[in-house]
């Protein structure tokens, strides 16, 4: 198969390959758009089993990129980046180095951040190499961890959820929560604080351990039974496509709200879960927390005025919400229109502006 046939027909302006044979990267970053500006997005180290499926992963995370900017209200385009390694044995300063000079050989096009197998201190080493870097640590006056601001823009897509529903605040209510890291424990951590009762679920013990240990009172119950439980709202936070056509029957939520990504497991399942009549909050609207407050770093990061800029997750959740009612149509098919509709409008407006090239 060509090259470009393997891009398929999705729409991306540009994929650059990166190696550097001394310190074994071999990087991939696809910049799918920048109709909005700058494509921000992670750069993600994972052992992938073939350089095909490298790169089959980067086009299918920066396309999704493009949409989660754009449903933001952002003035960003849809990027991403794949390292072929294993995160814990293949790290290097040199590595790190090579890579940012690759990030900067883009001159803005592509800004990169933290993803899977990447945290904070490698993006400081990054930017050694370039200024097009952000979710560096706050100790060097970056935003840190993004996982507590994606929490916080759940609390606020939950709102909106409430809010649609008419069914009141937060007091009483039943979250249950599949997969308890970095996002799930905080979102447990604030559910429980405005008055909410947890439900928890994940693999890894040590993961509900540190749960319970901070809230006794918290319901755990095994991950194949999670989505038997009552509760208003099911959050999975854990990996993508666990909304499937044999877990959606047993779903017994009023709605559906969490971090991962791609959590429908196909199209067809938003309009399985339409047809059980629970709302499902689009993961790529409501996660979108974390893209938010990196993206205040690049304006100088402030923790109030990100905070502010993460709230909008309640306004853009009800906008798709009541789309979607509206339009009769899925809250998933109203959030990708809505997105797409601003990369139209907006993107447009930026060419003509410029004279009809803002390629450069
Ligand atoms: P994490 O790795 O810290 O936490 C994931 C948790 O899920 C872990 O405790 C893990 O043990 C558990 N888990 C994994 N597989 C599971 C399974 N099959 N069943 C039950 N539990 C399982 O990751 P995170 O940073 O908390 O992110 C959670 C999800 O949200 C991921 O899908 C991530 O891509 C997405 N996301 C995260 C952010 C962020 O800011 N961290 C932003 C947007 C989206």
């Amino acid at each position: 198969m060509g090259v470009f046939d393997a891009l398929g027909d999705r729409g991306h302006e540009e994929v650059v390959f990166g190696s550097d044979p001394v310190s074994g990267l071999k990087s991939i970053i696809a910049i799918h758009s920048t109709a909005l500006g700058p494509a921000l997005g992670g750069t993600r180290f994972f052992p992938y089993a073939s350089e095909k499926e490298a790169l089959e992963d980067v086009l299918r995370l920066s396309g999704a990129m493009s949409l989660k900017a754009a449903a933001a209200g952002l003035d960003l385009g849809g990027g991403k980046a794949v390292i072929i390694g294993d995160s814990r044995k293949s790290k290097s300063e040199r590595l790190w180095r090579a890579y940012g000079r690759v990030v900067d050989s883009l001159q803005g096009r592509y800004i990169t951040a933290e993803d899977v197998g990447t945290d904070a201190y490698d993006m400081e080493l990054i930017r050694r190499e370039t200024r097009w870097v952000v979710g560096v640590p706050v100790e060097e006056g970056g935003s840190g961890d993004p996982s507590p601001a994606t929490a916080r823009g759940l609390m606020a897509a939950t709102r909106a959820v409430f809010k649609f529903l008419d069914t009141g605040d937060f007091s009483g209510r039943q979250m249950v929560v599949l997969g308890v890291g970095k996002v799930g424990s905080d979102l447990v951590r604030r559910f429980i604080e405005v008055g909410g009762k947890v439900t928890i679920a994940d693999v890894y013990p040590p993961a509900i351990e540190k749960v319970t240990k901070r809230f006794p009172e918290v319901q755990v119950v095994a991950c194949e039974d999670v989505y038997d439980v009552k509760c208003d709202v099911f959050a999975p936070c854990s990996l993508g496509g666990v909304l499937t056509e044999e877990t959606i029957p047993r779903l017994r939520c009023s709605a559906i709200v969490g971090s991962a990504n791609n959590q429908l497991a196909t199209d067809e399942d938003a309009d399985r879960i339409a047809d059980r009549d629970i709302l499902y909050a689009p993961d790529f609207v409501v996660n979108a927390g974390g893209l938010i407050n990196v993206s205040e770093e690049l304006r100088g990061y402030t923790v109030d005025r990100a905070a502010a800029h993460i709230d909008k997750v309640y306004d853009n959740t009800l906008r798709v919400l009541e789309s979607s009612r509206e339009r009769q149509v899925t809250p998933n098919r109203a959030a990708v229109d809505l997105a797409n509709q601003r990369i139209e409008e907006i993107g447009n407006l930026r060419l003509f502006r410029r004279g009809g090239d803002d390629r450069n």
